[in-house]
């Protein structure tokens, strides 16, 4: 949901020294990489005495919520350099997404606050090694921390047509004529999951979506061979399957294609699976097709 921030309240809220500095900030030309990603606005502060603060600055629950790199005891009251990413982006036309929790701040589990112990006593130098260690063995990682610099656009054309060759490769298997394995099957549906997901980092893209919705009809020929051979209570296509109409949904929250033509899309998807569809359709996207769109997904799946 975009929201407007109040930033005459923020800066009332920063109080007098913190809005006059963060207005000065602006005012010299010293914000500069304004992201907005994930709902909030990042933006890289040049001090004046030197060096560079970077500030992330979110809403939650419509309470502005700062993440900056030198006042992150702050307790509270927003710092100058919040004042400045904010009054940054207004002057930008960056529109904000209220969320209903802070971004990556959903409850911590034991071993998540041992590690954030740990990764909290580390130098910034140390962190960005072991995160360049990290990205270089883990490609859905890396795209995470580029993504989160607001260094990813959307899907190239060579990269759509990468994955279109994959969903092909993966439905040819049963029909290649030559001898095949069971195994195979599921290798490719993971193979196929994992490189939608990782794509599926960047902003969505109505081409994207139709590359997914093309993994699932393929998807679904292949988990038919696989549910013939085995047990009915084995879960393991099953949970390929629940992934990528997970992906579909989360794409389609974030593109908000039409209701209407969702609506057909939904149909076609699930009208021309020869199994259940994966897709949890129409049930879960109900919030998203509304009336108009439910009646366009009946109508056109008895058509
Ligand atoms: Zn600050």
């Amino acid at each position: 949901m975009a929201v407007s921030v109040d930033v005459e309240a923020l800066i009332a809220a920063a109080g007098p020294r913190a809005g006059a500095a963060g207005r000065e900030y602006v005012a010299r030309g010293s914000v500069s990489g304004l992201t907005s990603v994930d709902g909030g606005v990042r933006a890289c502060v040049a001090e004046i005495q030197g060096g560079r603060t970077h500030v992330f600055v979110s809403v939650v629950s419509r309470a502005l919520v700062v993440d900056c790199d030198r006042d992150s005891e702050a307790g509270g009251q927003p710092c100058e350099h919040a004042v400045a990413a904010v009054l940054a982006a207004r002057d930008a036309g960056i529109s904000w997404t209220s969320m209903a929790v802070p971004c990556g701040a959903e409850p911590a589990v034991a071993e998540d606050r041992l590690v954030t112990a740990a990764a909290t006593s580390l130098t910034r130098a140390e962190l960005v090694r072991l995160i360049v260690t990290q990205a270089a063995e883990d490609r859905l990682f890396e795209a995470r921390v580029l993504h989160r610099a607001g260094r990813l656009g959307p899907a190239d054309e060579a990269e759509l047509a990468r994955l279109r060759e994959l969903v092909r490769h993966a439905g040819r298997i049963p029909d290649s004529g030559e001898h095949w394995e069971l195994h195979e099957l599921l290798d490719a549906g993971r193979e196929l999951l994992t490189e939608l997901e990782i794509v599926a980092v960047r902003p969505a893209s109505a081409e994207f979506v139709g590359v997914v919705e093309d993994a699932i009809g393929v998807w679904d020929k292949l988990a038919g061979y696989l549910l013939d051979a085995w047990d009915a209570d084995d879960a393991e296509p099953g949970t390929v399957g629940d992934a990528l109409a997970a992906l579909h949904l989360r794409l389609c929250e974030e593109l908000r294609p039409g209701p209407v033509e969702l609506g057909q899309r939904l149909a076609a998807l699930v009208g021309s699976t020869d199994l259940d569809s994966c897709l949890d359709a129409p049930d879960s996207y109900v919030d998203l097709l509304g009336a108009e769109g439910l009646t366009a997904y009946d109508a056109a799946l008895h058509r």
